[in-house]
């Protein structure tokens, strides 16, 4: 990989800071304190620093050399109390958020960065699903879904993902979100479906593969995907598919199903069974689809299985890519939500409800911040080292939170050197 520069920290807060700096500050001018840029990038450096709560990010800057090294930092000029933060964020719309997640993805795409996550050599794999990131009894607001008496807020995501990579890509949010006025309760698929749109609108020519669960493996959703010129591999559960799976037991009866047995090194079994060009269900108007059912058998039990339907041309060159493929799944809820809620970004952590957005844009910030730290380590060595040398990221995070009190910094790379080793600093 080539020069790194415009993957840098100064460059990626850049991209963060000019998108928000040509957000429509819609307050009153006589009631404007903070600059809405202040505002908004103080929110982003709390994600980023990973700090636990609003209360403890308010704390830290009381200190005058962690504020010193805010402004140095993130450009933060003068940092907003809790209400005012809470306040300016609930109001603003979150789509002026979203376009700085393609940034980052076209940065990434130009540094080649993203060579390694290509699929059947010219593919992108793109994960999708659904996951609550707030859940109350009491605390609610309009956007709020009402689910067994608690009040929730939930998203669908996609990433892009890669068999062989931990680093996961976020791409796009969709939140499940009820509107007013209308009765029925907003649902997963409907936001899936609109999350496509908006995923080819910022990617207009990705090629790009969806992984997603057997939710998303309906007639309406593989015709989504079909419009906005995606292909698929969704699993199919057997009870979601009766028609389906009918026609592929009346083929294995006539032996037209494929089949493909390989052992590994550890002595186990990999099964591949396919036929191409099955209806999905019994519509007239039924998606032609592609079946594969992939077995792992470990000293004579069968220890996993699961099937998928594809629009990909299944045979014994791709079955074993598609499957793996197809098992990448897990990874978005693995490497993105269970990071978010368990490693440090308190993302069902409570900064603030709101009433209209707040809740939402503290979401979109954390995952940003989510974001940059993937690039780093993909991309950036000093980061590499000092992840390597603090084994958890928790640990790393404090440790730059306690360097930020006790010295001022300026610029992150100097930060990162402190951290990795101390004794330079003089
Ligand atoms: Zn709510």
């Amino acid at each position: 990989m080539h020069s790194k520069k415009h993957l840098s920290f100064a460059a990626l807060r850049d991209f963060v800071s000019s998108r928000v700096k040509n957000i429509p500050d819609g307050r009153q001018e006589s009631k404007v304190v903070h600059r809405f840029h202040d505002v908004v990038m103080s929110a982003f450096a709390m994600m980023f620093f990973q700090d636990p709560s609003l209360l403890q990010f308010q704390k830290r800057m009381e200190e005058a050399r962690q504020t010193s090294n805010l402004k140095t930092l993130f450009g933060v000029s003068s940092v907003p109390r809790d209400t005012c933060m809470r306040e300016a964020l609930d109001r603003l719309d979150p789509k002026h958020l979203a376009p700085v997640f393609a940034d980052f993805f076209h940065e990434l795409q130009r540094s080649k960065g993203l060579e390694q996550y290509r699929a059947f050599t010219r593919f992108y794999v793109a994960a999708i699903d659904g996951s609550g990131y707030f859940s109350s009894e009491k605390l609610h607001c309009p956007g709020c879904l009402v689910k067994k008496g608690r009040y929730e807020h939930q998203i669908v995501q996609a990433a892009l993902v890669h068999p062989g990579k931990r680093q996961v890509i976020p791409l796009c949010s969709e939140e499940v979100r009820n509107t007013d006025g209308r009765d029925k309760q907003d649902c997963e698929i409907n936001a899936g479906k609109r999350l496509i749109k908006n995923l080819r609108k910022y990617h207009p020519h990705l090629p790009l593969v969806i992984v997603a669960d057997s939710l998303y493996s309906k007639q309406p959703f593989i015709e989504t995907l079909a419009k906005e010129r995606m292909r698929f591999v969704l699993v199919a559960k057997e009870e979601d598919h009766k028609v389906l799976m009918e026609y592929v037991e009346g083929a294995r009866a006539l032996k037209e199903t494929s089949r493909l047995e390989a052992r590994d090194v550890k002595g186990r079994l990999h099964v591949y069974e396919w036929i191409n060009g099955v209806p999905l269900n019994g519509n007239d108007d039924a998606p032609s689809v592609n079946w594969l059912s992939y077995e792992l058998h470990d000293k004579g039990k069968r220890t996993y299985h699961n099937a998928w339907v594809a629009d990909l041309p299944i045979d014994e060159k791709n079955a074993e890519e598609l499957a793996s493929i197809g098992r990448c799944r897990w990874k978005i809820e693995n490497e993105t939500f269970n990071t978010l809620k368990n490693q440090g970004y308190h993302i069902e952590h409570n900064f603030g409800h709101g009433e209209e957005h707040l809740s939402f844009n503290f979401f979109l910030l954390n995952l940003l911040a989510f974001f940059m730290h993937q690039i780093f380590e993909l991309t950036d060595h000093l980061y590499q080292a000092c992840r390597e040398k603090l084994g958890t990221k928790r640990s790393l995070w404090e440790n730059l939170r306690v360097f930020m009190r006790s010295f001022i910094f300026p610029d992150w790379e100097t930060l990162l050197r402190n951290v990795h080793t101390p004794s330079d600093f003089g």
